[in-house]
């Protein structure tokens, strides 16, 4: 299918919450060697907060399931990344307004906007070791793909796979924000959390609509 319909936003944010609950060891494991040891703790009260949200009462359109998302993060995960993915979503609700259905050009500019609020709460920049490592490139890469016509699916995967690589790549660096930069040079040869699970939210998209 060409286009993201709301039903496929609510089955990505219900994978997400999935991946979120069967990595959340992982993730407060990663947190605990360059953070204070809750990113996956709370990712997954945020993530299940969006389920119940998504899936116990009426979606309206994709403007309205963003924001009750963004809503449902920034006040259930706390920490850094609370607000951070709670501006993602609601920037993205904004980009994408009353509409119903996302081509892929109008999905990649909503989460271009939604990326771009997130830099603009954060201050992060790339090679800050953060979530930012995962999604600017993964903005990058969907909107090359629109741009170049990719279908849909194709588009997501390319996204998807270029989040992964971000986050890799923040394993060498040495944090410039958040908790893990109070460690300096000790913050490099660590995998950094929010860029796991900015992977994670990205992969689920992609996995979402393949299905
Ligand atoms: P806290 O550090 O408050 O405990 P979390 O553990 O939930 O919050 O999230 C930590 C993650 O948040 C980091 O791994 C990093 O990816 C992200 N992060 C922290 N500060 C920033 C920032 N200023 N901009 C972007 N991402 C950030
Ligand atoms: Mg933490
Ligand atoms: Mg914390």
């Amino acid at each position: 299918d060409s286009r993201l319909t709301v039903d496929d936003l609510i089955a990505w944010l219900v994978r997400f919450d999935d991946e979120i609950v069967e990595q959340a060891g992982f993730l407060t494991e990663l947190d605990s060697a360059i953070g204070d040891a809750d990113h996956g703790t709370n990712m997954a009260r945020g993530t299940a907060a969006v389920r119940v949200r998504l899936t116990e009462t009426p979606s309206g359109d994709a403007g309205a399931v963003l924001k009750s998302v963004g809503m449902a993060l920034v006040s259930t995960v706390g920490g850094a990344s609370g607000s951070l993915y709670g501006t993602l979503f609601l920037e993205m609700a904004k980009s994408v307004g009353t509409a119903s259905e996302l081509d892929t050009a109008v999905f990649a500019d909503a989460f271009r906007a939604g990326v771009a609020g997130v830099v603009a709460r954060g201050r992060a920049e790339p090679g800050d070791k953060t979530m930012i490592d995962a999604l600017q490139p993964s903005v990058e890469a969907l909107s090359a793909a629109a741009s170049d016509g990719v279908p849909l699916a194709e588009s997501l995967q390319s996204a998807a796979a270029a989040a992964a690589a971000g986050r890799d790549a923040t394993i060498p660096l040495v944090a410039r924000k958040g908790r893990a930069s109070y460690l300096g040079d000790r913050s490099a040869d660590h995998l950094d959390p929010g860029a796991t699970s900015a992977a994670i939210l990205v992969q689920a998209l992609a996995d979402s609509h393949a299905e």
